[in-house]
């Protein structure tokens, strides 16, 4: 049999761990029951895992059960945060504050939103990838509903100063959400010293399942008035119908209640590995790492080189190691990371990226490889440019 590819690509998604697989197996066929049903056994005993799902992940980020809403995943989660707080608050304002760096499920329900009549201020970063504060400060309006910074992104890692955003927030009474699909179980959230209103999880970055993810919603102080984008039967309080998909929500509680205890441990190790990796990858001539040095996912590592084609590298690179790059394709075209060119990077370095995502299976000989292959692929681009 041909090896698989070491996997090195983390971020776009991780491998359900065997242990969240076996807690949810039981949720497909003995215990199949709808978790509305509330007449007999079967509805009780889904509704009991749903429920200790819902305890499970509320602890993990200081929120109470009945502040999460769960969903298909973050960018159901990000779309019934943004759209759901601009319906309900019309009222109040209609400007939004987002980041050049988000996610696409962040930009592109604000874009919609702007379509609609809304006002939107796409903030730009620093060099390093953080948001600058005073920038920030100076955005908001009276008019102002929203403010919506993600918590680690999802190409460079940089982890954005949630305290210091979610206090601006707090003093200007405008609503703060954060994407954090890429930090639940990562680094410790916690809503209220943060002073997060909304929060996007997901479990397929954490080794859960895909397809499922959970909005957390403020109930006091203050209590957030959501829109729900999908009516029915009036499943999690009203705010998103549908039957819950009760295997996947056991799979999302039990990664995380896994990820949040290892978390200290886990965290030292991926470090440990991903600073192995760059220490052998910085040799190579013409190398950057994009993002904070350290602000950023112990897992993360994004560097460019300059004068190799990132695409060809990719290529050489995807026999052995599974990595991908900051650029995103959209139809036949590849355009140049929008994250990337948001930290100014010039065209050619935003197409040369490479985005390694260390996980929880990575091991110290996966790196060696990994760092080997790039080093031996990098060499022998730039032997074929000079002939
Ligand atoms: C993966 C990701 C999403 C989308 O999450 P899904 O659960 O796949 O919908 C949104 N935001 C960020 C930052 C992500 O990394």
């Amino acid at each position: 049999m041909i090896q698989r590819p070491i996997y090195l690509d983390n971020h776009a998604t991780t491998p359900v761990d065997q242990r969240v697989l076996a807690a949810m197996l039981p949720y497909f066929t003995d215990r199949f029951g709808n978790a509305a049903s509330s007449s007999h056994l079967y509805g009780w005993e889904a509704e009991a895992a749903v429920q200790q799902a819902r305890e499970t992940i509320a602890q993990a980020i200081g929120a109470t059960p009945e502040e999460i809403v769960f969903t298909s995943g973050a960018t159901e989660a990000n779309n019934l945060a943004i759209k759901g707080v601009a319906e309900a608050s019309v009222n109040n304002g209609r400007h939004i504050i987002t980041v050049a760096t988000e996610h696409a499920a962040v930009l592109d329900p604000c874009r919609y939103l702007q379509s609609l009549g809304f006002e939107l201020t796409i903030l730009p970063v620093q060099a390093d990838g953080l948001l600058d504060l005073t920038c920030l400060e100076k955005a908001l309006r009276p008019d102002t509903i929203l403010v919506s910074v993600m918590a680690a992104n999802n190409e460079i890692g940089v982890l954005q100063p949630l305290d210091a955003i979610g206090a601006l927030c707090r003093e200007h009474q405008v609503l703060f959400h954060t994407d954090a699909a890429q930090a639940i179980g990562k680094i410790p959230l916690d809503v209220a010293a943060m002073a997060i209103d909304l929060m996007s999880l997901t479990a397929h970055k954490v080794y859960g399942p895909k397809g499922i993810g959970a909005l957390y919603v403020r109930r006091r102080n203050p209590r957030v008035k959501l829109a729900p984008q999908l009516h029915g039967g009036g499943h999690e309080r009203g705010m998103r119908s549908g039957t819950l998909y009760t295997p996947q929500i056991v799979g999302l509680g039990q990664a995380v209640a896994l990820a949040i205890a290892d978390m200290p441990q886990e965290t030292d190790r991926i470090r440990s590995l991903r600073d192995r990796l760059w220490q052998q990858l910085c040799t190579i001539d013409g190398i950057h790492c994009n993002g904070h040095p350290t602000k950023r996912l112990a897992g993360n590592l994004n560097i460019s080189i300059s004068g190799v084609d990132g695409q060809a590298l990719l290529l050489g690179l995807q026999p052995v190691i599974a990595v991908s790059s900051g650029s995103a394709c959209s139809s036949a075209k590849i355009a140049p990371s929008h994250v990337l060119a948001a930290l100014g990077r010039t065209d050619e370095l935003a197409y040369a990226s490479i985005r390694f995502g260390i996980g929880r299976f990575t091991t110290e000989s996966d790196i060696d490889q990994a760092a080997a292959c790039t080093i031996a692929t990098v060499k022998s681009l730039r032997q074929v440019a000079r002939v």
